[in-house]
């Protein structure tokens, strides 16, 4: 047993990998899906590097992080290590060139400005990039994301941005102990993906759903998440208050 504080091993986090990919593996076959389709996203923010390190020896090979800020601090210090990173939070367009630059991907793609902001930063770097339309599927003011009722609009538009691969759609439940809610969120994610694809299969990539994260990740591939977003569940609690990320 290791202490709650000590900074865990890489055998720790090749544990805690596992025990996560296994919840995944056996929410995917409770609905009688391929677990295989759905990809677990590990989640960094705030996590030093020193610490990340030990959990690329234990097989993450991919890294997601909310501010572009951090993540492009750590993709500089970490250039030595074959990772990719994700960016998975809101885009102000003066930080476009930055991720134009490092980013593998990006998860929260929430307007026209940010889309046409990365474009031109890519266009000039020779580069493309991966994205995730974010939706706001609980309503909540606090949330960033798309109304559902704009998506058709964006996504019809997104083609002009050719640096972009449109990948699919991305959400943040509601936070609830109330599942029901959570659940529901993750229900409009899927049918805004069914009716996007129904109207125009070319505009929404591979109808990815990105969505789920430590506390609601098994409710979200039940719901038929193609792609988890985990942090606490591999890195342990954060100290920083979620209000730093998701501002009230
Ligand atoms: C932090 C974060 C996550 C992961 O949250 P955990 O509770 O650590 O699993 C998922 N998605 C986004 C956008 C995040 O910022």
């Amino acid at each position: 047993m290791t202490d709650a504080d000590a900074v865990p091993t890489t055998a720790d986090f090749a544990r805690r990998l596992a025990a996560v990919r296994g919840r995944i593996d056996d929410a995917a076959r409770r609905v009688d899906r391929d677990p295989a389709t759905v990809r677990l996203l590990p989640v960094s923010k705030t996590v030093p590097e020193a610490v990340l390190e030990r959990a690329v020896a234990a097989g993450c090979r991919e890294l997601g992080e909310n501010k572009v800020q951090e993540a492009k601090r750590k993709h500089a210090n970490m250039s030595h290590l074959d990772v990719d990173w994700s960016v998975i939070g809101h885009l102000q367009t003066n930080k476009a060139k930055d991720v134009a630059a490092f980013a593998a991907e990006f998860q929260a793609l929430d307007s026209l400005r940010v889309a046409e902001a990365l474009d031109r930063r890519l266009q000039a770097l020779g580069r493309s990039l991966d994205v995730y339309v974010q939706v706001n599927t609980s309503g909540e003011e606090s949330k960033y994301g798309l109304a559902p009722a704009d998506l058709p609009e964006v996504l019809r538009a997104l083609p002009a941005y050719s640096a972009l691969r449109v990948r699919g759609l991305m959400t943040l439940a509601v936070f609830s102990e109330d599942t029901d809610r959570v659940r529901r969120c993750f229900r409009v994610l899927r049918d805004l993906r069914d009716h996007a694809l129904d109207d125009d299969p070319d505009l929404i990539g591979d109808g990815h759903l990105s969505m789920g994260m430590s506390g609601d990740f098994e409710a979200a591939v039940e719901q038929g998440a193609t792609c988890v977003r985990v942090g606490q569940a591999i890195f342990g609690a954060r100290p920083t208050p979620d209000s730093y990320y998701w501002p009230n």
